[in-house]
């Protein structure tokens, strides 16, 4: 039980686009944590705007485009200007888009991965008008970090080099972990897992799943909901509803 003034009250999910990859249609979602003392911290922000794909990405079709994060977060009354910290799991271009328009927001990433991206890594040259803002704006962290009391960043390097999950401990529901892309789909939370053509780094792939297994052993999840599971996502609640 989380007592802590300051700990998350809410969290909802919005589903910002659809990627089209073969037979499979994959959701990007983002994430807005709301706080008991009124803080808006929102995880990952969607494609950039009007994004459209690089005809060489493995297996996608397609992108099909939804209501914008912005947009979404307007329906609850909550402008770019209120989000205090935006958590920044990786610089794929469906998960770091928009980052100009959240004008009060601490960009919290690890350093690791900003490191990687900012010496040029290709792989995230597409979305560095996004990300590549002042360095003062940024928070830094190396390695599983407590952000805030209930709010935890989980290091899961290989996708990307410095990915990370995040643990939510909500006051109703409980601890409820986002795998992001450590996990992309429930039949990936295995230890003995295939790796996907994003991974960049397939064993690192395995080992943080294993890390994200150890944790739901230890934590007792209430629910874990992965990056981009079509099937469960659908059977989840979605902004304007919530998760307290
Ligand atoms: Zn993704």
């Amino acid at each position: 039980m989380i007592t802590s003034e300051s700990g998350p009250r809410r969290l909802y999910l919005m589903q910002v686009a659809t990627m089209i990859v073969g037979p499979l249609t994959l959701p990007v979602p983002c994430y807005l944590i709301q706080t008991r003392d009124g803080k808006n911290i929102l995880i990952d922000s969607g494609f950039p705007l009007n994004f459209q794909p690089l005809p060489n990405t493995p297996g996608l079709q397609r992108i099909e485009h939804g209501k914008g994060v912005i947009e979404q977060l307007a329906m609850i009354g909550v402008r770019p200007s209120d989000i205090d910290i935006l958590i920044c799991t990786h610089y794929d271009d469906d998960h770091a888009g928009n980052h100009g328009a959240f004008s009060n927001a601490r960009f919290v990433v690890q350093r690791l991965h900003h490191e990687v991206a900012s010496a040029g890594h290709p792989r995230f040259a597409l979305t560095r008008s996004q990300w590549d803002q002042p360095v003062s704006r940024y928070q830094f962290v190396d390695g599983d970090t407590q952000l805030l009391p209930g709010l935890d960043l989980i290091e899961t390097s290989g996708h990307v080099p410095g990915h990370q999950a995040v643990l939510v401990h909500l006051p109703q529901t409980g601890p409820v972990l986002l795998a992001i892309d450590a996990v992309a789909v429930q039949t990936h939370f295995a230890a003995d897992r295939s790796v996907g053509p994003m991974d960049a780094d397939g064993a690192g792939a395995i080992a943080s799943t294993r890390k994200l297994l150890d944790l739901a052993e230890r934590m007792h999840p209430s629910l874990i909901i992965f990056g981009h599971d079509g099937p469960q996502w659908s059977a989840l609640k979605q902004l304007p509803d919530f998760f307290d």
